[in-house]
């Protein structure tokens, strides 16, 4: 018997009679019934939001209480939360668990911040006739926060959304991806337990193009959060209106192998980055550009280390990689890589599938017109590119739509703030994998990848208006 699970709205669980199914990733069978939101109970979670936006306000020590003991029930019920991302995701267990940790550290900073909202004073007394006035600004709240979210982090992007909207004081309406929505709703109702007031958290489920697009149509909701593809972005862009958006989009991350860099270090780290959650994580290193004189050194280094590597059961603790999202992805990460292989492109290691299975692969002899090395593969398969000067290696990879974060292995400071200045991305980081984050920082990409920084502190700047208050003095 699946578990049954219903929506979220107004702060009750609502039965629906449209149902979705979501599978055991690793099994393929089913293993949970969600009911179903039709155009009627998108209309009454956003009618619900937008009411106890007006009517249930609370005070940022209230906001800040309630994410604590979010926070605490969290930690409390971890292995509930990391069983449902291992079943619903694939996502292998020791992931699952640093993914449950993470999500701790999202919700309890945006707790904190929720008690450091503030604005700055502003001096219109040095304007000339403005002598006898003051001013400052206060930060409010932008009102009904939409966010919808991607599969690959169920837990953790969904609280980088709805804890910072809450923390800043607004009402949300969440749509999870429709692969990965019990973790979403688990969530929701440690909420509820924590004594969130009704409607200003409300979760529906159902498939994007339908009721993520009602979403979009609704003048109710003032800004938008978006993670997820670049192609659905862009339509949120373009059927959003002037209303705010947010947008962490898709990428195919970049990191360069210096012929300075410490090779052991370098092929240890991405030969664990480059496969985690089976390559499905947007700032997964993806383009790997290896200087030619340590090229097949390097190579070398990184197959042996990619032995290491448990493939198979993501219910087992060793587990590095599991399955990929569905059987589809997995099909269509098959026929990228023999593409790639027609085109002239070597297999390294790997390149076989079994259903949602797919091996950790590398790529040599590729090319930057390759969709394995262009576009964003979001599976467990990098790209090995040789380079010769380190400026023509930055002008080549900028050429990619995509500009989340990047990764630099060298010794060499001048080359490090080389790459720091030149390299078209959110974040570089040096000497590890472009997958770095903790979720303090400010997260987010230029060109393709998106605007808008996540991160609690960023996040709640976004989920805010700056309100300006002048003070007249004059008697
Ligand atoms: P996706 O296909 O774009 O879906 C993301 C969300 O959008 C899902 O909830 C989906 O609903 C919904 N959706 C689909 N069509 C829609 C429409 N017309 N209107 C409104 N919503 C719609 O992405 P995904 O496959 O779940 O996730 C992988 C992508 O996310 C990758 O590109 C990855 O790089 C990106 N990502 C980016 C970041 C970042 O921080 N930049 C982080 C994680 C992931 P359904 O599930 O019902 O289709």
């Amino acid at each position: 018997m699946s578990e049954q699970f219903n929506l979220f709205i107004n702060g009750k669980w609502v039965a629906t009679e449209g149902k979705l199914e979501v599978i055991n990733k690793y099994t393929q069978e089913t293993y949970a019934s969600l009911s179903k939101a039709s155009e009627q109970d998108v209309d009454h979670a956003i009618e619900s939001a937008e009411e106890a936006y007006r009517s249930k306000q609370l005070a940022p020590y209230e906001r800040y209480e309630i994410l604590r003991k979010v926070t605490d029930l969290l930690r409390e019920e971890k292995e509930t939360f990391v069983e449902t991302m291992v079943a619903e995701a694939g996502k292998p267990l020791k992931q699952a668990r640093t993914e449950v940790d993470r999500a701790v550290q999202t919700m309890e900073q945006s707790a904190e911040e929720a008690k450091r909202i503030s604005g700055h004073g502003v001096p219109v007394e040095a304007a000339p006739g403005s002598e006898n006035r003051m001013a400052f600004t206060i930060r409010v709240p932008v009102g009904v926060v939409g966010a919808i979210t991607p599969f690959n982090f169920p837990l953790n992007l969904v609280a980088h959304k709805i804890a910072p909207a809450l923390a800043a004081g607004n009402a949300v309406l969440l749509k999870p991806a429709s692969s990965t929505p019990v973790t979403a709703l688990r969530l929701a109702a440690l909420f509820e337990k924590a004594g969130l007031p009704a409607g200003l958290l409300n979760v529906i489920v159902g498939s994007g193009s339908v009721i993520g697009k009602q979403m979009q149509q609704d003048e109710r909701i003032s800004t938008y959060t978006f993670t997820g593809s670049a192609e659905v972005g862009l339509k949120l862009k373009q059927n959003t209106g002037l209303n705010k958006l947010i947008l962490e989009l898709g990428n195919n991350s970049p990191v360069i192998i210096d012929k300075e860099a410490d090779l052991d270090k370098a092929a240890a780290t991405l030969a664990s980055a480059g496969f985690s959650y089976a390559g499905q994580t947007c700032i997964t290193p993806q383009r790997l550009y290896v200087h030619g004189s340590v090229k097949e050194e390097f190579q070398e280094k990184m197959t042996e280390a990619m032995k290491d590597l448990v493939v198979g059961d993501p219910n087992n603790e060793d587990t590095d990689v599991g399955p990929m999202i569905s059987i589809e992805e997995a099909k269509r990460a098959e026929e990228w890589v023999e593409e790639a292989k027609q085109a002239g492109a070597t297999i390294v290691t790997g390149g076989k599938r079994d259903g949602a299975m797919y091996t950790p692969t590398v790529l040599a002899d590729v090319t930057g017109d390759m969709l394995v090395v262009y576009e964003e593969i979001f599976a467990p398969v990098v790209s090995i590119i040789e380079y010769d000067q380190l400026d023509e290696c930055i002008a080549a990879l900028n050429k990619s739509p995509y500009g989340l974060q990047g990764g630099i292995f060298t010794k060499n400071l001048d080359t490090a703030f080389y790459a720091a200045r030149n390299v078209e991305v959110g974040g570089l980081i040096i000497n590890d994998s472009s997958q770095y984050r903790v979720d303090l920082m400010p997260y987010g990409g230029v060109k393709d990848s998106g605007w808008g920084k996540e991160g609690p502190k960023y996040s709640i700047e976004e989920m805010t208006e700056e309100r300006l208050v002048v003070l007249n003095l004059d008697d």
